[in-house]
């Protein structure tokens, strides 16, 4: 099989392009670099059996041509990360909008499946428990830009609804909770990476508000393979599904797990909401997934926990240091070609639980 991935050089999408050339498929990666790293794909180009185009999700002729090509669509492609939607919140808006828009009427125009990508995000404040897929959305006003990504990936799960029920287009939603591992990036809020890269570093985990808020994380791997599960599965066109860990961790043991098993002498150090996200940011508290029907439905179960992942973000990491100094020794100045460990280290536990 053919499969088109937007969003294939980013953290999430390059691991399911790995588990896709990995069952033996073939992958065409479109992806404008924005936020992906081609690094990411070291491994997955070298089989040669992935072709990379750089371009947008935006650009309908382009996106046309590609899906024409392609027997499956995975639309991952998007804005991602609370500092970066905070920092950037029209661009991200439209980006996100714009992209979904061309993508899913593409594929509704040449019959061909896509699992659209959405976000727990799209819960907002609602905290209450465990969320199943049709607990209430409770969003802060649309002034605050944190909202704007859950307004832009509902747009994209309604369209899809609207593309299913009124034109048989057989699209699948997921919900991702929050997920992690190797090559994500710290680069635009994503709380483990950043810890791991802080406490390498010896510098204090900025750990925000008094930490006592929630988040549940999933191993990239275990996401990975959801997804291929439900893209494998026909009861999921036209649904949706939360897909995440039930582990409930709170922020601050998360920081002093990461200093335990870095070996770190780093210390915690608490930084107001307000101070990291600017005035008015307004924070969860918790975020829990109920995964009930995406495990009913193909008998999905995490298999990886936090320890795991915090290991691999580490190897990941320091690999990825390993890279840079190589990288700056063989050619002067960073190019990001220098040989190295790195891609390897990216890829810890994906094959051995993707099938
Ligand atoms: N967080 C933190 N320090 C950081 C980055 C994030 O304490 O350097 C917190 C953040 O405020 C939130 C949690 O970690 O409470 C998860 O943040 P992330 O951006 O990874 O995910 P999301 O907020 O989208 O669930």
């Amino acid at each position: 099989m053919h499969h088109l991935v937007t969003g294939g050089a980013g953290f999430i999408g390059s691991h399911l392009t790995d588990a896709l050339v990995a069952r033996g498929d073939t992958v065409t990666v479109l992806d404008d670099l924005s936020t992906g790293r081609i690094n990411n794909l070291q491994l997955a180009l070298s089989t040669g059996n992935v072709e990379f185009v750089e371009g947008s999700t935006s650009d309908a002729a382009l996106v046309n041509d590609l899906i024409a090509r392609a027997d499956s669509c995975f639309h991952l492609a998007s804005a991602v990360g609370v500092q970066l939607i905070v920092d950037e919140a029209y661009d991200s808006l439209i980006k996100n909008v714009r992209g979904c828009d061309v993508v899913m009427h593409a594929a509704a125009n040449h019959d061909v499946p896509l699992v659209f990508s959405s976000t727990s995000e799209i819960y907002g404040k609602n905290s209450e428990g465990a969320l199943a897929e049709d607990s209430d959305r409770l969003l802060g006003p649309p002034q605050r830009s944190r909202w704007s990504y859950a307004t832009a990936k509902a747009f994209g799960e309604s369209l899809a609804f609207g593309l299913c029920n009124d034109r048989g287009a057989p699209i699948k939603v997921v919900r991702l909770f929050n997920t992690t591992g190797p090559r994500q990036t710290g680069a635009y809020g994503m709380v483990l990476p950043t810890f791991v890269r802080q406490a390498l570093d010896g510098s204090n985990l900025t750990v925000h508000g008094n930490g006592v808020q929630t988040r549940c994380f999933a191993h990239v791997s275990d996401t990975v393979r959801a997804i291929l599960l439900l893209a494998d599965t026909d009861e999921a066109v036209g649904e949706v599904f939360n897909v995440g860990a039930g582990i409930e961790m709170p922020i601050i043991e998360l920081a002093r797990r990461v200093i335990e098993q870095t070996g770190s002498d780093a210390k915690i150090e608490l930084v107001p909401f307000d101070e990291a996200y600017g005035d008015g940011f307004e924070e969860l508290g918790r975020r829990k997934p109920d995964t009930t029907a995406l495990t009913e439905l193909t008998g999905w179960q995490p298999a990886l926990n936090v320890t795991h992942a915090i290991e691999d973000v580490i190897a990941y990491e320091q690999a990825a240091t390993e890279f840079a100094a190589a990288d700056v020794a063989l050619n002067g100045s960073a190019t990001g070609n220098a040989e190295s460990n790195l891609a390897i280290a990216s890829r810890f536990r994906t094959t051995e639980h993707t099938s």
